[in-house]
């Protein structure tokens, strides 16, 4: 529900977004120059417009209609006009005194192995990410990505280091200081992935897992949050809405690929880029791109992040590897990890469109 209030009527303001969170529910309080709006988040059923329309200064109260109202950008009026609300800035600190922020026009970059697969390899990686974040100065920016609990198609793969894994993340992020992202799989481990990591990551086969997603919603931590394999864009953003209704809103969407026609060996699904626009368009959340499996060939990677870039996604995570040797004895999607020094080039082309400035503001 949306409540518009005259804007000289603070008492009104607090007495009503008490009495919202009476109800379990949350008050978003967004102030406009005339009015002041309280869109109501949280079981509709319970919210008595009559009741609040006889507060004083109440103008009126409407239905919010879209189907994701905790994190719709656009909240349409019953008479059609429409309030926007802010975007949302995902905030990730690091130890080294730096807050990675997800934010308009801001590029984060995330790396790192597909799977934490030893001491050696994940550190040999995370610190070759630190001296690039500090020969760029983009530390500020940058965040290590490791998976400890790994989804595989096939029982008998690797499936990853488990705790072990998580706590050769915790060292790489002491030696280095950049902040990581694991994937949490499910309910039974979210206390523990919350205990080391510094930000969830959702897959994409757990994309409707209702279960996974309001426990993680009740954690205080980031989330990113992966589009399904075949996810329609009202299914996705439906989907975190079960995120964000348990009140963290410390999303951030991530388009990695959908599965439509590939093309044997050049590709291993489809990056569907229009997604970019149209989530900035219908949500307060920022999005990032995942090239590395959409891709899934290494030499496709790059490409792939560049036009993420041009569609002004809010960073993007790319798979890596310190060599090419490394890529022989690697057991988790070996053919799409790109070596440090091409990723070092990716970096170079996204401070490069930042100097020059170019933006295409077509669709906002
Ligand atoms: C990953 O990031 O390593 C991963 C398993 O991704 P996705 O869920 O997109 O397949
Ligand atoms: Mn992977």
């Amino acid at each position: 529900m949306i409540i518009e209030i005259e804007k000289e009527y603070e008492e009104t303001i607090e007495q009503i977004a008490e009495y919202v969170r009476s109800l379990n529910c949350r008050p978003d309080i967004l102030y406009g120059d005339l009015y002041t709006v309280i869109a109501v988040e949280g079981d509709a059923s319970r919210q008595d417009s009559d009741f609040i329309e006889n507060f004083q200064g109440v103008v009126r109260t409407w239905r919010i209609s879209s189907p994701y109202k905790t994190i719709a950008r656009k909240v349409v009026g019953d008479q059609s006009e429409k309030i926007e609300r802010d975007r949302r800035i995902v905030r990730v600190p690091g130890p080294d005194g730096h807050v990675r922020q997800f934010k308009d026009d801001h590029f984060v970059f995330l790396a790192g192995p597909c799977a934490v697969e030893s001491y050696d390899q994940t550190v040999a990686i995370a610190e070759g990410l630190a001296r690039l974040a500090d020969r760029y100065d983009i530390r500020d920016r940058l965040i290590l990505r490791g998976g400890a609990f790994k989804p595989r198609t096939r029982p008998w793969d690797f499936r990853g280091l488990g705790e072990e894994g998580l706590e050769i993340l915790d060292k790489a992020r002491d030696i280095t200081g950049l902040p990581y992202a694991t994937e949490v799989m499910s309910v039974i481990q979210v206390d523990l992935i919350a205990a080391h990591a510094d930000m969830f990551q959702i897959g994409t086969r757990n994309f409707q897992n209702f279960n996974l997603l309001e426990r993680v919603g009740l954690a205080q931590k980031p989330i990113l949050y992966k589009r399904g394999i075949a996810a329609e864009l009202d299914e996705w953003l439906s989907a975190a809405e079960y995120i964000a209704l348990q009140g963290n809103k410390d999303i951030v969407l991530c388009e990695r690929g959908v599965k439509s026609t590939t093309h044997g060996d050049y590709n291993r699904s489809h990056l569907d880029l229009d997604v970019v626009p149209a989530v900035r368009d219908r949500t307060i959340l920022p999005i990032i791109v995942d090239p590395s499996h959409s891709a899934g060939y290494a030499a496709l990677v790059p490409y792939q992040f560049c036009a993420a870039s041009v569609f002004r996604a809010n960073g993007a995570m790319v798979e890596v590897i310190t060599d090419e040797i490394e890529r022989k004895s690697i057991r988790c999607d070996a053919r799409q990890a790109v070596r440090l020094s091409e990723f070092e080039k990716m970096i170079q082309f996204q401070l490069k469109i930042e100097e020059i400035g170019i933006s295409f503001t077509g669709h906002d």
